[in-house]
């Protein structure tokens, strides 16, 4: 709650809206206390008073009655009238959207063809029927303008719950046993809640306008009772003569509906989760770059990330996700980058490309050399020729990076022709043989498949097909398997074997799973919070680790057949990224930390073929 107002009040017009509101709303409450005239009290001897005239602050109105009282008690009725219909609206519209959302089918067409029937009418026509038809007064112009808005929340609603009501935990709920009526109580009104609270915030000034509208018109409040139009209303024939009579009422709506609508537009931005972690703004096309310091000077590998540091500016916290990582890879090598999850691993992975979602992220420090090209900076269309041409990703969850409406042929066809310009048969016929190439049997049937309609690890394989779509020089694998059963597994990583000896392609592979590792990768790098703590040959670091994460990690790996071991588990938790402690990250969870490895940064020994991040490492043979 108190991030949601800090995020809220970071918006300086919400913030404006919300000082303005707050103002009138205190105004109106206070009302009854204020030492102001009655408001209906009538005395023609002063009629028509310029404000600051005769003991009357915004003068008097045709039938000389004090405005600002009228004022005030009209605001007070308006802001009542409008919210109450805004609740109405909102709760029935709720109702119907979900109970048709959730029960579907037969429900909801008969609840949805009603709504249609209502939305048929043209908005204020339709206000204007009810109120005909029920009679003037305020109660029936807030039953017309809180029916006159039903069908904007029940769509709404209706679509967000469709949407949520095939979702997983819902099936979970109903296989707990769970009644309809508690499933949509306790599982899907709390998902919607905010959805409901957004419309509802960026309509309630559209209600008050409408129900001025109708006492504007003589349907809503009657005679003496103000309420804004009425007294809009009642100072039409004295516009030109009078104006002030006018404008008072003017400005007031004007002042609530755009503090509302100001404050709504700010509600919906700050409950927004993609824009709650970040500043208020959608993500950027590339990576930010605020480079401070020197840049490294170019090498010879293919591709080299050189103390490369990204990090999250969240508010005013820091996350240093990535903080001097240094990698490289050579035509045909693997190289292993192990890490328990929030080490720092994906981002490192993403900042190759400038694919880190900015804001929050933001490239401090380093550069990324592609054949010694620095891409940190980079124009944007100098790195989209290079993303997925040059240099591929394949993700861990296949169904989400998937497009779940088009075929994989059209797919993979799309991947080729975004980076060359080849006829649609001809990138058709490449796509089949990708697929051939990552061994999906039948492939000319299974080319118009959509991706649901594939099992788990022939997804993968169509996201390594597409990775290799247009034969890049480099593959970054971001958890590619971890996600699949063993033997999938194994077949996806012979494959990547396959396609590196063949083609030359370089690896980097990212996973915690060291078994992979060992079977695929040449050198391999540990990371611990955001930081590489070791590196070497993979053999030399898995037999010999040298890094006691390393080999607290390694000890963590059960062995097949070998039950009677112990397994230790490292205690305690990573630390949280955004507060490290000074010296060794490591320290704390270590047994060999000593004083001198908390008091200042510890620097990778980078002297031989093993590199590694340790005041105390472990013997090396
Ligand atoms: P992994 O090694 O599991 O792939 P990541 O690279 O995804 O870890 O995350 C590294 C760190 O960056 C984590 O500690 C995470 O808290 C932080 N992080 C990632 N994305 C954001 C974000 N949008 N805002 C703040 N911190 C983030
Ligand atoms: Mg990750």
């Amino acid at each position: 709650m108190i991030a949601f107002l800090k995020l809220l009040f970071r918006n300086k017009l919400a913030t404006l809206g919300a000082v303005v509101l707050t103002v009138i709303v205190i105004l109106v409450l206070m009302t009854p206390l204020l030492p102001l005239p009655d408001p209906d009290v009538t005395a023609t001897a002063d009629r028509f008073k310029r404000p600051l005239t005769g003991g009357h602050l915004l003068g008097t109105d045709h039938l000389g009655r004090d405005l600002l009282s009228r004022l005030l008690w009209g605001t007070r009725l308006s802001l009542a009238v409008g919210v109450a219909a805004a609740v109405i609206a909102a709760f029935l519209g709720s109702a119907i959207g979900i109970t048709a959302g959730y029960f579907g089918g037969k429900v909801d067409n008969i609840f949805m063809r009603g709504v249609d029937m209502l939305m048929a009418f043209p908005y204020i026509l339709l206000a204007l029927a009810i109120v005909a038809a029920l009679g003037p007064g305020l109660m029936n112009a807030l039953i017309a303008v809180a029916a006159v808005n039903v069908p904007f929340f029940a769509r709404n609603i209706r679509g967000i719950t469709v949407g949520l009501a095939g979702r997983e935990f819902i099936d979970a709920a109903r296989l707990a046993g769970m009644g309809h009526t508690r499933i949509i109580l306790t599982e899907l009104l709390p998902n919607v809640l905010p959805v409901i609270i957004i419309a509802m915030s960026t309509t309630v000034g559209w209600m008050i306008l409408e129900t001025a509208g109708l006492s504007f018109l003589g349907l809503g409040s009657q005679p003496p009772q103000a309420d804004l139009g009425s007294m809009l209303g009642e100072a039409r024939s004295a516009l030109i003569s009078h104006p002030h009579t006018s404008v008072v009422p003017g400005i007031m709506i004007f002042l609530i509906v755009m503090s509302i609508n100001l404050l709504g537009d700010g509600v919906r931005d700050a409950l927004d989760p993609r824009l709650r972690s970040g500043a208020l703004s959608r993500p950027l096309p590339t990576t930010l770059v605020d480079r401070k310091g020197e840049v490294p000077p170019a090498t010879d590998d293919l591709l080299a990330i050189q103390e490369l540091a990204t990090q999250f500016h969240v508010g005013k916290r820091i996350y240093r996700a990535v903080d001097g990582v240094s990698l490289a890879v050579k035509p045909g090598e693997c190289l292993g980058v192990i890490g328990e999850s929030g080490s720092g691993k994906s981002v490192t992975a993403l900042s190759v490309m400038g694919l880190v979602a900015s804001p929050p992220g933001v490239i401090t420090g380093g550069a990324v050399r592609f054949q010694g090209e620095d891409l940190v900076g980079a124009p944007y269309e100098t790195l989209r020729r290079r993303r997925g041409d040059r240099v591929a990703y394949i993700f861990q969850d296949p169904l989400s990076t998937l497009h779940p409406l088009y075929t994989v042929g059209h797919q993979l066809a799309e991947s080729i022709q975004s980076h060359h310009d080849v006829s649609s048969s001809e990138a058709r016929n490449r796509a089949i043989q990708l697929l051939k190439d990552v061994r999906i049997p039948n492939v000319e049937s299974r080319l118009d498949n959509y991706p649901h309609e594939m099992s788990g690890g022939m997804r993968q394989r169509v996201g390594i097909a597409m990775a290799m779509a247009n034969e890049p020089d480099v593959i970054i694998a971001d958890e590619p398997t971890t996600a699949l059963d063993v033997t999938v597994q194994a077949q996806i990583l012979a494959l990547l074997n396959d396609l590196r000896r063949e083609r030359g392609l370089a690896i980097i592979f990212i996973t915690h799973d060291f078994g992979v590792v060992a079977q695929l990768c040449d050198r391999m790098a540990v990371m611990y919070a955001g930081r590489i703590v070791e590196e070497g040959p993979t053999g030399d670091v898995l037999a010999h680790p040298l890094h006691p994460y390393t080999k607290r990690l390694i000890a963590c790996v059960p062995e097949l057949g070998e039950g009677r071991r112990e397994l230790a588990a490292i205690p305690g938790l990573p630390p949280v990224v955004d507060d490290l402690p000074p010296g060794c990250s490591f320290a704390p969870r270590c047994d060999k930390a000593q004083d001198r490895c908390r008091a200042g940064d510890v620097s990778l020994d980078r002297s031989g073929v093993r590199a590694v991040r340790c005041l105390y490492p472990e013997e090396a043979l």
